[in-house]
């Protein structure tokens, strides 16, 4: 190109769930790379202050809106990614029709979108698709076991009827629908009253409360941090050929809960003891990706560890110490 760059090509890209904690990141990150970000979030489980800073970007448009209904825009959109969800299984589990509903029902008015404007599609599925997996580590060949009529049901099969959703507009053509199946994420702006384990055994700690370890804590968790994921998804939408195929996105590390509680009491020293109460129904007990195909196809790995991404949650915990205000609208 006569030593001339091209300049990169804006894009407008639609964030469903762009007030979450993931969607908030990825939001910011389109923004940094000159994008225009239309974030639908109904605020379900989202915060207004996650977008605080963006709504007054020139390139950032939010629309408040339950993607369980249609929904149109006007001009054109190159990319959808479909965060629109409660991740926490206390706040999915609190209107579990509504979860269903969701994935279901919304993934497809946003597949409509997609096929309407011509536009990529991202669909956040879960690790959870595997459920109380059988194979370890899991890899995307794995078909799971869910308990279907359990009370996880609604996030679990919900997201695996929305993977099936993807793939049937991919199959005729409709969407380039891409798939990632992304394993527990944690970083700075996880709700406060969230449930997940990260932010409650940050915050538990911080106020010198007891650290609540379900079960015997010796169940499994493999933690990517937020920054890693947002790379991971991004290399995801852009990727050509489309893979054609679901992709984990997490950090193949794992954790215990007691090893997870273990770090957070030497990074906060104020002397939680633990507690342990009783398991949730249907809780996996191991998780752990494969993540060979995103290395393969995306030359995608995590860079950050468990400690160092730690280190900086809590940071942020106890930077905003006011985290108990943030939530909703
Ligand atoms: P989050 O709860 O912080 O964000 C979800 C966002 O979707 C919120 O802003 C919420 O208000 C919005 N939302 C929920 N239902 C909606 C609806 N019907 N209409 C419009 N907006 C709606 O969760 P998160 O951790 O940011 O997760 C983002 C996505 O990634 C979810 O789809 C989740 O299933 C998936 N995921 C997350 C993790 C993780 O560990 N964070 C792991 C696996 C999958
Ligand atoms: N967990 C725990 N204490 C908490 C919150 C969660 O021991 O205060 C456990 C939970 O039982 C599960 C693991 O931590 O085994 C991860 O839970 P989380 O809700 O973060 O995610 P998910 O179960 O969806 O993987």
């Amino acid at each position: 190109m006569n030593g001339i760059r091209k300049k990169k090509k804006a894009k407008t890209v639609l964030v469903a769930g762009g007030a979450g904690f993931v969607g908030s990141h990825l939001s910011d990150a389109l923004l940094t790379d000159g994008h225009f970000v239309i974030c639908v979030d109904s605020f379900l489980t989202g915060a207004a202050a996650n977008i605080t800073a963006l709504e007054n970007h020139p390139r950032f448009r939010l629309i408040e809106h339950d993607v369980c209904e249609p929904l149109t825009i006007d001009g054109e959109i190159d990319e959808i990614f479909n965060l629109a969800c409660a991740a926490s299984p206390p706040r999915y589990q609190a209107d579990p029709a509504h979860t269903m509903m969701t994935s279901v029902v919304g993934t497809a008015n946003l597949l409509q979108l997609a096929e309407q404007h011509g536009a990529t599609f991202l669909q956040a599925s879960t690790s959870e698709v595997y459920g109380d997996p059988q194979e370890h580590p899991q890899n995307e060949s794995y078909r799971g076991h869910v308990n279907c009529t359990g009370p996880r049901a609604c996030y679990d099969e919900g997201k695996r009827a929305a993977e099936s959703l993807c793939f049937d507009f991919l199959r005729a053509g409709r969407v380039d629908a891409r798939v990632a199946r992304i394993f527990n994420t944690y970083g700075p702006r996880m709700q406060s009253d969230d449930g997940r384990i990260v932010s409650n055994f940050i915050i538990q700690a911080l106020e010198g409360k007891p650290l609540t370890i379900y079960g015997t804590g010796k169940q499994t968790r493999s933690f990517c941090y937020v920054s890693d994921l947002i790379a991971g998804l991004l290399a995801l939408m852009r990727v050509k050929p489309n893979p054609g195929l679901p992709v984990n996105l997490g950090n193949p590390g794992e954790f215990s809960v007691l090893e997870l509680a273990q770090l957070v009491q030497e990074h906060i020293p104020t002397g939680s003891p633990l507690q342990f109460v009783a398991l949730p129904e249907d809780d996996p007990q191991r998780r752990r990706p494969d993540i060979g195909r995103a290395q393969a196809l995306l030359q995608w790995e995590p860079k950050i560890p468990l400690e160092e991404g730690l280190v900086r949650t809590i940071e942020w915990f106890a930077t905003f110490a006011d985290y108990n205000d943030s939530q909703g609208r």
